[in-house]
């Protein structure tokens, strides 16, 4: 039985957004339906870095150090919920590609808000070609989605099926006969089937990554130079990744082959024996912010997407927001609300 703070809410796409928006509504005892078709091609190809700095830039990501927090506590709690290990800390390694980049880093480290991100370089060292992200973690992108959906079907709330739009009558927010009081589209790229959200600016940005097998890169540390390669245990690295706006072919091709084993060169003179080829589509913004808020005309219509490419730092505390925003009416800042557009 419903009771008065109950709010019966329907989430169309079980990815990142869907998934973490999800557990925020469970944890405060709304009564969820979760609609997925399966047909995931971001969150479960995703490498899962979770990595606080913009490399080009010597920067730190939007609201890096809180989301890097919690982001960690949400993942570390998922993992008791699911009985399931997630998440892991990660030593990431930039490898400088110039001396400017290597003194631009060596003034960074001692700003407070860089202090808990990167590992001092030794001030006798002059040499260091290589700076230490000590902060960054990896969540197992793969586990992490069939997990949740195995979580969600036995908690019966999960529908493994495609969300039909002719059957969704938005003025009541009622979708095959069942009227909710919110109804939120996490659809990743695939924003623009959605007659609703079509114009809020998400993009499909293609990336291709390898799986490789390789005897001589680390086992215990990402390294980044034109390329992130990164260790999945028996010799297996994942290297990545290309963009390409506006493509949703899922198709691999050979100039990202070309381009990726090209890249890898700068890390390793040994040739890798290449597995695989994934291909992903991430959705995101031009401003790199997500988008987050409610149809114009139907106020119980919502949107909750653009996570872009660090999906994986930002959408726990921010599928937090859109609960409140949903439960509290807390305002969206500008920044990330569909109403910028
Ligand atoms: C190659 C690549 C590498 C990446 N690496 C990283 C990384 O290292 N670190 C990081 O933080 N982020 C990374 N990302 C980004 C991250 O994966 C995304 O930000 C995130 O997965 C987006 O999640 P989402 O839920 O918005 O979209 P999706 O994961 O695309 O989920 C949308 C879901 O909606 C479902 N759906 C859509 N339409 C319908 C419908 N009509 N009916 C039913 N279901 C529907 C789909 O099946 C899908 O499961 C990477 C992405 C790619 C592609």
């Amino acid at each position: 039985m419903k009771d008065n703070q109950q709010k019966s809410i329907l989430i169309i796409g079980g990815g990142l957004a869907g998934i973490t928006l999800a557990h925020h509504l469970l944890k405060r005892n709304q009564l969820v339906t979760l609609i997925d078709d399966g047909k995931n091609v971001s969150t479960r190809v995703a490498a899962g870095l979770v990595n606080p700095l913009v490399f080009r830039r010597t920067t730190l990501s939007w609201r890096a150090t809180e989301f890097l927090i919690e982001g960690w506590e949400f993942y570390k709690e998922l993992e008791k919920t699911l009985n399931t290990p997630l998440a892991e800390p990660i030593r990431i390694k930039r490898v400088f590609p110039s001396s400017q980049e290597r003194d631009e880093w060596k003034k960074k480290e001692d700003l407070t808000e860089f202090k808990s991100h990167l590992l001092k370089i030794s001030s006798s060292s002059n040499s260091q070609s290589f700076g230490i992200v000590k902060s960054g973690y990896v969540v197992h992108s793969e586990n992490f989605y069939i997990k949740n959906q195995q979580y969600f079907d036995d908690l019966g709330i999960l529908k493994r099926e495609a969300f039909d739009y002719s059957s969704y009558s938005p003025s009541e927010s009622c979708y095959q006969g069942k009227i909710y009081d919110h109804v939120v589209f996490c659809c990743g790229y695939r924003v623009f089937e959605n007659p609703f959200f079509k114009d809020c600016q998400v993009k499909s940005t293609k990336g291709e990554m390898l799986i490789i097998h390789h005897e001589e890169l680390p086992e215990t540390e990402s390294l980044h130079l034109k390329c992130f390669v990164f260790p999945m245990g028996n010799k297996m690295f994942r290297v990545g990744a290309t963009y390409e706006w506006d493509n949703v072919s899922l198709s691999p091709t050979k100039k990202a082959l070309d381009t990726l084993l090209s890249h890898l060169t700068h890390l390793t003179k040994v040739a890798p024996v290449v597995i695989s080829q994934p291909v992903g589509i991430r959705p995101t913004t031009m401003d790199r912010r997500p988008v987050l808020g409610s149809h114009p005309t139907f106020k119980n219509t919502h949107v909750f997407n653009g996570l872009g490419a660090k999906g994986y730092l930002i959408a726990p505390t921010m599928a937090k927001e859109m609960v409140q925003y949903l439960l509290d009416k807390r305002i969206i800042p500008k920044e990330y609300s569909i109403t910028r557009h």
